[in-house]
């Protein structure tokens, strides 16, 4: 279980990204997060994966736990190697790798007999990369470098994945595909946290959800309740 008990962050001394946000994920479970932009998302899974520094933010109050242990003092490395395990926003993946050399940088923290069998788990899960595996990360399309991102994750064994925006910039078609990806890795027992501007999609995968504004947690609840929810249809579903 990881739990984000009242965490508050900030970047420099004005920018007040998150105030007081609590919510957990329960081992095995999507949890999506959904926000307009500038809401706190990103910086939500930088609380969690230890990487707020590495943008100038700080943890100002409150606490990240997993499995019972403080995480929010740990470097991302020992993050990492508990198995809780951030995709970047913008997919950033090595370009200047092949699709096989990637995935090997990724699985660097697992290991050694086990990376062959993470190896087989990613192309079995994206045959496409299966095929491109010597071909440099530069010439795959967006909807591959995303799955690259994915499955370059993917090799650490993550027990926690926390996605940021995999449907961003992708063609409805794919965004099903990632949608049915995501399903398949929690199916395999990983929790995912599921940060999506398309709540649409977000909704259906994902057990449960929390809505931020302005830093804030607005709402929380399964995610049925909350694609029920008036707000929810009014602020991210497009009703009135
Ligand atoms: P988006 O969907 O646009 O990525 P988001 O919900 O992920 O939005 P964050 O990126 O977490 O939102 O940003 C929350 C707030 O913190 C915003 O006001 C943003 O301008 C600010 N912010 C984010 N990163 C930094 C940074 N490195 N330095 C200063 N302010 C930042």
């Amino acid at each position: 279980m990881l739990s984000v008990r009242q965490v508050s962050v900030r970047y420099g001394r004005s920018v007040r990204a998150l105030q007081d946000v609590t919510f957990e994920v329960p081992d095995g479970q999507i949890v999506a997060v959904l926000g307009s932009n500038g809401a706190g998302k990103s910086t939500l899974l930088r609380a969690i994966s230890g990487t707020l520094r590495l943008h100038r933010g700080a943890l100002t109050g409150g606490q990240v736990v997993h499995d019972g242990t403080r995480i929010d003092r740990m470097d991302p490395a020992a993050i990492v190697r508990r198995g809780v395990v951030q995709v970047p926003e913008g997919r950033q993946i090595f370009t200047r790798m092949t699709v096989e050399e990637n995935l090997r940088a990724g699985g660097l923290v697992t290991p050694a007999k086990r990376r062959a069998a993470a190896r087989d788990r990613v192309f079995a899960l994206f045959p496409q990369l299966a095929e491109r595996a010597k071909q440099s990360g530069a010439v795959l399309s967006g909807g591959e470098q995303q799955m690259l991102a994915i499955g370059r994750a993917l090799m650490c064994e993550p027990r926690v994945l926390l996605l940021d925006e995999p449907s961003l910039g992708l063609a409805p078609q794919l965004v099903s595909r990632i949608a049915g990806i995501i399903t398949e890795i929690n199916d395999g027992g990983t929790a995912v946290v599921l940060v999506e501007q398309n709540a649409t999609m977000a909704l259906r995968v994902a057990h449960r959800a929390v809505a931020l504004e302005v830093g804030e947690l607005r709402l929380s609840g399964t995610a049925d309740e909350l694609a029920r929810s008036d707000d929810v249809q009014r602020l991210y579903l497009g009703g009135h």
